[in-house]
């Protein structure tokens, strides 16, 4: 009798799973045929020193376009991506794309470094350490230019360490991104094998804020406190006011990243930006 009454549960739940799971099912697939259509782009946001003001790093942002209804978020296709191969494919071709126009841009501005999302499945592939280094060599690009931001929690899993090691013997850079959303687990981040410590913008929003300003302002100096005794640099992210970037400062943060400097642009016009962030403080490019 139990097990009846349950069937009929499953039967009236069914439709609404069945619609919301051929709707995903359908966005997977328009996504697998944007990724080898091709018609997927890459924008670009600058990292701006808070000792230089100048752009030091540009982090690279997948795009999606889909005609009739506009920009679909990562933050809504990535997970679709991640449910099969497709995140590898795109992180691949992300890879690609970014390490291409790293080297154009490093024949113009040879300091500059890109930095590329990676999901944890790729870091599963079993040659992922060899294609990034053959896609640098590929575009005779420098591991030092390339930074590989990892999500905290993703970063903070031990399994993984080996693998950031090799990383890193290779001359990559490693960063942790997102700092401050998840379970911060501070011994391990302590830890992590990275150079680099973003913090979210869930945090930089804090600094100013009406509420919590001041246990935010302590949250963020222990992290800058932390990460520099560990070697690691701080990026703060989502940075839309001025008043943010006195305080980063006054905190000790390395750089910031957030539409106050940049919205995510497409290589052309980051070209300008950074043409123009030269051009305003042309005494940090002279070498010798
Ligand atoms: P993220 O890596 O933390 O990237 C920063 C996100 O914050 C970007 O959102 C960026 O457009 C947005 N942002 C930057 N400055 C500001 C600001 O001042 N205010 C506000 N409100 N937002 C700002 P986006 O491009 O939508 O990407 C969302 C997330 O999707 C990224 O977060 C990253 O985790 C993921 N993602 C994007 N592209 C890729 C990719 O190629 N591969 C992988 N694995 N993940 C990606
Ligand atoms: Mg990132
Ligand atoms: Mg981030
Ligand atoms: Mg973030």
């Amino acid at each position: 009798y139990k097990a009846k009454r349950e069937r009929h549960s499953v039967q009236r739940y069914f439709p609404a799973l069945s619609e919301e799971a051929a709707q995903r099912l359908a966005l997977q697939q328009q996504l697998r045929a944007a990724l080898q259509q091709g018609s997927l782009e890459l924008h670009f946001q600058p990292i701006v020193s808070l000792e230089t003001g100048r752009p030091s790093k540009v982090e690279a942002l997948t795009r999606w376009m889909l005609e009739g209804q506009g920009f679909i978020s990562p933050l809504r296709f990535l997970p679709l991506a991640e449910e099969s191969d497709l995140i590898l494919q795109l992180g691949t071709w992300v890879l690609q794309k970014a390490v291409r126009q790293l080297a154009e841009w490093r024949r113009e501005f040879p300091d500059l470094q890109m930095s590329v999302n990676v999901s944890p499945r790729q870091f599963a592939m079993p040659d992922f350490a060899a294609l990034v280094a053959e896609t640098l060599s590929r575009h005779g690009v420098s591991p030092e230019a390339l930074i590989l931001e990892i999500t905290e929690n993703a970063l903070t899993a031990e399994e993984a360490f080996d693998l950031y090691a090799e990383l890193q013997r290779r001359g990559l850079q490693l960063a942790v991104d997102d700092v401050g959303t998840g379970y911060s687990n501070l011994a391990l981040l302590c830890r992590a094998p990275a150079q680099l410590l973003k913090i979210d913008r869930s945090l930089t929003e804090g600094l100013c804020g009406a509420s919590g300003r001041h246990s935010t302002q302590a949250l963020v100096r222990a992290l800058v406190v932390l990460a520099h005794e560990r070697g690691m640099q701080v990026v703060a992210e989502g940075v839309e006011g001025t008043a943010q970037v006195e305080q980063l400062r006054a905190l000790g943060c390395d750089a910031y990243q957030g539409y106050l400097a940049s919205m995510p642009l497409p290589a052309g016009e980051m070209t300008s930006y950074l043409r123009a962030g030269r051009a305003a403080n042309p005494s940090s490019e002279r070498r010798n």
